[in-house]
């Protein structure tokens, strides 16, 4: 759908505090700590951080990039995924015209972008995200007469990926297989398998040039949370 300039600007200042929000869970998280207590602090001097210095994307640019009180570099990662919760929000909106209806596809995108962090991070999948998102799943598709599919799609994902972890005990884990239960909740069983063989391939292209150079070795653990969400987002935007 065409977008008249302000309302690119608006969706795009609501992705960026959307985005801050995923900062929030990302580092979060992994520590187990509580989302809404306390304020943030910087992670160097843990000076508590004022609504000045928390404005997506600009603080970080007044800021040139370093705290205000101890002048450390702040993380480049949180300015990156503001941006690219801003840049998810246009997307959807040039994709799927700002239709309510079509809201969820949002809010799954956002969930994936934290859920990769994570996992290329801390290389775990939080339940704190993967549950959530597969009861509203499940909520929106009973809300719209379609929970046999939602509840093929999840048990399709659920099931092969805990076939191909029990004959790779080491390649996958718990929270790869509630991811794919999760998305398969979305997209239903044909969704479910597209975004595995598309994931898996992103993830063969990606990682045997990086296993042929030497960068990472064949015993080292791969995320593969990343790699489902890269099919994921192709399913959601042209499947
Ligand atoms: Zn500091």
């Amino acid at each position: 759908m065409a977008l008249n300039p302000t309302k690119i600007i608006l969706l795009f200042s609501m992705g960026i505090i959307i985005g801050s929000f995923l900062n929030v869970l990302i580092y979060r998280l992994p520590r187990k700590a509580s989302i809404v207590w306390p304020p943030s602090s910087c992670p160097h001097c843990e000076h508590q951080l004022s609504w000045i210095d928390l404005i997506p994307l600009l603080s970080y640019l007044l800021l040139k990039g370093r705290c205000r009180y101890c002048q450390k570099p702040i993380n480049t990662l949180y300015p990156i995924i503001e941006l690219l919760a801003g840049f998810t929000t246009i997307i959807w909106a040039l994709h799927f015209g700002l239709s309510p209806s079509e809201l969820w596809k949002l809010v799954l995108l956002y969930g994936l972008l934290a859920i990769s962090c994570i996992d290329l991070q801390a290389k775990i999948i939080p339940n704190k995200l993967t549950y959530p998102l597969m009861v509203g799943g499940l909520i929106y598709s009973w809300s719209q007469g379609e929970l046999l599919f939602a509840l093929t799609g999840g048990l399709t994902g659920a099931v092969i990926l805990l076939l191909i972890s029990l004959l790779y005990p080491k390649g996958m884990g718990m929270g790869d297989i509630k991811l794919l239960a999760m998305l398969g909740v979305f997209l239903g069983w044909q969704g479910v398998i597209y975004t595995l063989f598309l994931g898996s391939l992103t993830g063969v292209l990606i990682l045997f040039p990086l296993l042929l150079n030497g960068k990472i070795q064949r015993k080292d653990p791969v995320p593969f949370g990343p790699f489902l969400a890269i099919g994921a987002l192709v399913v959601i935007l042209f499947f």
